[in-house]
């Protein structure tokens, strides 16, 4: 049976006429070390591949050569421009949030990670990795605003208040979107890390523990994953938005507290939530299948053919007949990149924003722009830096290590308190395979 973290190639290849536009402008936004590369970028006479891929290539592939086989390259999906078509073009992998994860721990050989993506992503790899595999993660400021919302200063002083109150009762689930600090708070609590494609088998086997779940940070997932599994929602409490509401609160002041299932942390990501049911309805109406990622609101998800992360999306559509059409809910550059695939299987993609009906169209083409500040300077310089040896301290990635988006000040744990949080943070995720595998 095929393992869910053996990544199949995307098979997303560069179109000579789409330029690859993608920058993480102005740029002072850039860390001194890669304005040079930024620089040569913005130079260039235009964005095609015919332009960019001969400059890229005069930094990777003596980078490559370097490395040899020790050097893997990593994206996610959702990352923009032509990004995953590149780091797939230079032999890297592409993949979703669960399997990005296991990659150092599966791939002992590679000791240089370079990855493409957002923070918490890369410090996740970092977690699983052996002493002897270095992850990087092309910018350092590149982070989640779902992990924004639960910072472990913000969860910090609830978890006080829930331990005092629950004591051993209570576990925490925290979803793969967070620091690696919240993933040990769940590992402290005979918790579990979770991901999309799995958060359903993490609350199920939490709900047999008979214990206080507190599930972080995303509300519109735990929501969704407790009506998949047929949980009496009157049973969820939803906790204040810190960045919103602060975090100067009481969950004594919380109603329904002390009799409910399941606590949701009053996080979400703004990418997802701008899809309504209204907009289901509208491609449904016109025969257009429609699919949807969890961290979505409820009343879209129930109404829409199919949830599920982003692999459940990509596969959904690429297994489809000739003929098929689908609005896709999720982030926009996966749905470029899925929709330039499907055409080349006779399949219609449309974003399920992207309506013609503008009252409806709430963010056509929104895409995760947090992400997408890992762009071409960013890989190309990383790359040459680590080969010369210089590779920015900011950017080399250890567990525990937080990183100011705004600012890029980074605050990292000293090595005691490193390894306590390895440990922690490891049973938490080494549960979460546990549980997916045994599932799978
Ligand atoms: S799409 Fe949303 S949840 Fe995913 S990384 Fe971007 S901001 Fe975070």
């Amino acid at each position: 049976m095929k393992s869910p973290v053996d990544i199949s190639i995307t098979g997303i290849t560069l179109q000579p006429e789409i330029p690859i536009c993608q920058g993480d402008l102005p740029l002072d936004w850039y860390q001194d070390e890669f304005k040079p590369y930024a620089e040569e970028y913005m130079a260039l006479p235009d964005r095609t591949p015919a332009t960019v891929i001969p400059w890229l290539d005069s930094y990777i592939k003596p980078a490559q050569d370097y490395f040899g086989d020790s050097l893997l390259l990593l994206a996610h999906y959702y990352m923009g421009g032509e990004i995953v078509k590149i780091v797939e073009k230079y032999g890297g992998k592409v993949a979703d949030s669960y399997a990005l994860a296991l990659q150092a721990l599966r791939n002992p050989e590679k000791k240089v990670i370079v990855e493409s993506a957002v923070h918490f992503m890369a410090e996740t790899i970092a977690t699983l990795a052996n002493d002897d595999q270095a992850v990087w993660i092309t910018n350092a400021k590149a982070g989640c605003t779902m992990e924004m919302m639960a910072k472990d200063w913000m969860v910090k002083p609830i978890e006080d208040q829930l331990i005092e109150k629950f004591g051993e009762d209570l576990l925490v689930i925290s979803y793969m979107n967070t620091s690696g600090r919240l993933k040990a708070l769940a590992g402290r609590t005979g918790g579990a890390v979770c991901t999309s494609s799995n958060a359903h088998l993490v609350v199920d086997w939490a709900r047999k523990q008979n214990k206080k779940i507190l599930f972080v940070p995303d509300e519109h997932l735990g929501r969704n994953t407790a009506s998949k599994l047929g949980m009496d929602l009157s049973k969820l409490v939803l906790f204040p938005n810190p960045l919103y509401e602060g975090i100067d609160w009481d969950v004594n002041d919380i109603p329904g507290v002390d009799d409910c299932e399941m606590m949701l942390w009053g996080g979400f990501c703004g990418v997802h939530t701008v899809f309504t049911a209204e907009q289901v309805r509208w491609w449904k109406e016109k025969d257009w299948r429609v699919i949807i990622h969890p961290e979505s609101r409820l009343e879209a998800v129930q109404v829409a053919d199919g949830s599920g992360s982003t692999a459940y999306l990509w596969n959904e559509v690429m297994n489809a007949p000739a003929g098929s059409k689908f609005a896709v809910g999720t982030e926009g550059h996966f749905v470029r990149n899925l929709k330039e695939q499907a055409a080349l299987r006779d399949i219609e993609v449309m974003h399920l924003a992207d309506i013609e009906d503008n009252s409806m169209q709430a963010a056509a083409g929104c895409g995760c722009a947090t992400m997408s500040r890992n762009d071409p300077p960013h890989l190309a310089g990383m790359l040459d830096l680590l080969r010369k040896g210089e590779g920015p301290d900011l950017n080399r990635v250890l567990a525990g290590d937080t990183v100011d988006e705004q600012t890029g000040k980074r605050e990292r744990l000293n090595i005691d308190e490193r390894t306590i949080m390895i440990s922690d943070a490891k049973k938490a995720l080494e549960r979460m395979i546990q549980i997916t595998e045994a599932a799978t």
